[in-house]
């Protein structure tokens, strides 16, 4: 590992009392959406929650996680999984980009089997503009089983 990549993570309100377990894990194992790091260093140099729709404190949380060196700032699993998805996921993508030139990833960790079977029944994720926002995050079932 050579170079050191420092990201921000940036969770859904309702899951606000999550102390980071799968996110951590899935970065320390480089799975899901941290694949994109295999060959190289991460420094977690934020972690906050968008403190409830419709979503106040990404403006500030952005602001914060770049002032501290965030090269990329990811919006957790929970903004793609949660019941329902969050519906602004992709005005924060490009609120962030354009606002603080910062590279902004879709998901953390690992998509739950579990989050996969249900929104599947519920077909939330028909619409095809839901598969490059699902893209880091799928995974194989063996992985998304491990992430229950
Ligand atoms: S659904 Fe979106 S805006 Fe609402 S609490 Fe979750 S991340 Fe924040």
């Amino acid at each position: 590992m050579e170079e050191k990549t420092k990201i921000g993570i940036i969770i859904c309100d309702r899951y606000r009392t999550c102390a980071g377990g799968k996110c951590l894990r899935s970065m320390r194992n480089r799975e899901g959406a941290f694949s994109i790091y295999a060959d190289s260093d991460v420094e977690l140099v934020g972690y906050t929650t968008c403190n409830g729709c419709p979503g106040g404190n990404i403006e500030y949380a952005g602001d914060e996680m770049v002032k501290n060196g965030a090269q990329v700032i990811h919006l957790a699993t929970g903004l793609l999984v949660g019941y329902p998805p969050c519906p602004y996921i992709d005005t924060f993508k490009d609120f962030l980009e354009k606002k603080y030139g910062v590279k902004v990833v879709l998901g953390t960790h690992p998509i739950p089997q579990k989050y996969l079977d249900m929104h599947t029944q519920l077909g939330t994720w028909m619409d095809p503009a839901w598969s490059p926002r699902l893209s880091a995050t799928l995974e194989d079932e063996a992985v998304r089983n491990a992430y229950n």
